[in-house]
């Protein structure tokens, strides 16, 4: 069955993440409503659609930084989750070196103020080597060009380890050669059977890279292999959708005066 459809989605014994009619929003307002669907185990994601259509909502939410407006949906109980949030200057005014950074992604096991053992030393050195980042470990991090800064992030993603990686519009303000080292990484990720979400905008590097994509408007659009999602038609949909939105309408109401097709 052709997967074009959240509501069409074969279910499946155990994906990484179910979603059931969820709705997330702020201070009452949906952001994204009646997602439907489930995150297989293994697969690799892009999260498409215009700005403000509840991408990052989604992320948020999954990682709990936001709590459901309505529906729900399930984790399963075996994910480790790691989230590279959207790009900050943030992390290039932290004072300190790149070695700090990466070992960020280890304070769940060490603790915020935990003595990082050898073993540790070795993984954040491990993960900076496989970023491109050999010998960068005792850089502060305001010494970092963007591409820089955007692998050492990647690395304290990488030193946790984890089965799901949510990563926030990571390509941009970054290199064309970053880039690839980068996408090569998440095929590493995925190769290795991990469950990969990743925020999108370039549509050519969506159908290069992604086997999978979920097109968001403030509700799902179309999700399934990116040849049938990342259509023109699609686009097109999710521009009319998103341009119809209320933003002040509370959440659920039938803001979009657009007559749905038959994905969404
Ligand atoms: P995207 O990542 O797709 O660009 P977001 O998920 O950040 O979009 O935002 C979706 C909608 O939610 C937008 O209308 C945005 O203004 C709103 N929004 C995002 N963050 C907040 C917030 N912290 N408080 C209130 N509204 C927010
Ligand atoms: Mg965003």
């Amino acid at each position: 069955m052709p997967r074009t459809s959240p509501k069409t989605q074969p279910r499946s014994a155990d994906p990484a993440i179910r979603f059931d009619d969820l709705t997330l929003g702020y201070d009452g307002h949906a952001a994204i409503h009646h997602l439907s669907g489930e995150l297989g185990r293994g697969t690799l994601t892009a999260l498409v659609g215009p700005n403000g259509s509840g991408k990052s909502t989604l992320i948020k939410g999954i990682i709990g930084l936001l709590k459901p407006l309505g529906g729900s949906f399930t984790v399963s109980m075996d994910q480790t989750v790691a989230y590279l949030p959207q790009h900050s200057e943030l992390d290039r005014s932290f004072p300190a070196r790149v070695k700090d950074l990466v070992a960020l992604g280890l304070w769940q096991r060490c603790g915020l103020l935990g003595r990082h053992q050898p073993e540790d030393r070795k993984k954040v050195s491990g993960a900076l080597t496989a970023v491109g980042l050999d010998g960068f470990g005792d850089r502060p991090l305001d010494t970092l060009s963007g591409g820089q800064l955007q692998r050492a992030r990647f690395a304290r993603v990488l030193v946790q380890d984890a089965n799901l990686i949510l990563l926030d519009e990571p390509f941009n303000a970054v290199d064309e050669k970053t880039i690839r080292d980068l996408i090569a990484l998440i095929q590493g990720w995925r190769a290795e059977g991990r469950t990969v979400v990743t925020v999108v905008h370039d549509l050519d590097l969506v159908r290069s890279s992604f086997p999978e994509a979920l097109l968001l408007a403030r509700r799902p659009i179309a999700w399934g292999p990116t040849a049938e999602t990342v259509t023109p038609k699609n686009m097109q949909r999710a521009r009319l959708f998103q341009e119809a939105w209320d933003d002040d309408a509370p959440w659920c109401a039938p803001a979009i005066r657009v007559r749905p097709g038959r994905a969404a």
